[in-house]
């Protein structure tokens, strides 16, 4: 079993109401890695310039994080993105976002990666998505995809042949209207996976997750917390504990998409405790467990209806 994990490597810049980030790490791919070496180790692909830190990149070996997929391009700049979040820190505005090296990004699939029997393809060109699905020899036994406004805009035509491509879609509600053109996140859902997908997840931020397939659904919560720090990298968080959690138990069913989701939904409320990746990297298998506790209580009731 391997889990291949695609996804961008950044510098953020955070601002909440409640505060500012000066340039940190960040990246989908780094927030997946991360969160999903608590469940498997990861085969990384992505690319970072010569300024991202060295110390990062350590940090993530030692975590068990493969980097041979990770390219180097010693004399470019990292992807940097910028973004505030509004009042009720479920939404937010991308103030700017620096393609760099991400501009002209083409993955290579090392040798040893093609073991992959998982492959999670956070966000990022879904043309440098789509060529990785088309590198491995053997299709994985399951690829889930994330992705954003940002790629909805701008290459609507690569982004739907991607999409073509996956079994699992995660997109947050906002994402799912505008990718289906419908208000209505039953009737977005049907129409997304009209698309292909057999699965689609609609993440509703503080309000929890929707798992769809076929005609059924299923709802996972978020955990109601007194603070919210910082909720960059949360649905990458959410993405990583998903597939960590199917690639540590090797059943790709819909009723352990459901644990999967609620396993997604424990670690995303980790990540916004704090700025960045700081949270994420301090938690250790009796916090997640304590967390997942707490997730059953929250949802756990009796009823007679007689
Ligand atoms: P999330 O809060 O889970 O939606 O993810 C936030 C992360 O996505 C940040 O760390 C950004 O660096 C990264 N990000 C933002 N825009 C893009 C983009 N267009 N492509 C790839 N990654 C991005």
């Amino acid at each position: 079993m391997s889990l291949v994990v695609v996804g961008s490597m950044a510098f953020d810049a955070i601002e909440t109401p409640f505060g500012k980030s000066d340039k940190i790490v960040g990246g989908a791919g780094t927030y997946i890695a991360w969160c999903a070496t608590n469940f498997t180790p990861v085969k990384q692909i992505s690319v970072v310039g010569g300024d991202f830190p060295q110390d990062e990149l350590d940090a993530l070996t030692a975590r068990g994080v493969s980097l041979e997929g990770v390219q180097i391009k010693k004399d470019e700049k990292t992807f940097f993105w910028s973004g505030r979040y509004h009042m009720d820190m479920n939404t937010r505005d991308t103030l700017e976002t620096q393609l760099n090296v991400l501009g002209d990004f083409n993955p290579v699939v090392p040798e040893s990666y093609q073991d992959c029997e998982y492959l999670m393809l956070g966000n990022l060109a879904p043309a440098v998505q789509s060529s990785v699905i088309t590198q491995l020899k053997k299709r994985p036994k399951l690829i889930v995809m994330d992705t954003m406004n940002f790629w909805m805009e701008i290459a609507m035509d690569d982004l739907k042949k991607t999409i073509s491509m996956v079994d699992v879609l995660m997109v947050n509600d906002s994402e799912a209207r505008q990718l289906s053109g419908d208000f209505s996140l039953v009737r977005a859902a049907a129409t997304i996976m009209k698309m292909g997908p057999k699965f689609l997840i609609i993440k509703k931020g503080e309000h929890g997750a929707l798992l769809f397939h076929d005609n059924k659904v299923f709802f996972a919560p978020a955990l109601p917390l007194e603070d919210v720090f910082d909720p960059t990298g949360a649905g990458d968080t959410f993405a990583g504990g998903f597939i960590g959690h199917i690639a540590r138990t090797g059943d790709i069913s819909f009723e352990n998409m459901k644990t999967a989701i609620i396993v997604g939904s424990a670690m995303a409320s980790y990540c916004v405790e704090k700025f960045g990746t700081e949270r994420l990297r301090s938690i250790d298998k009796s916090d997640i467990s304590g967390r997942l506790d707490e997730f059953v209580q929250l949802v756990n009731f009796d009823i007679n209806l007689v």
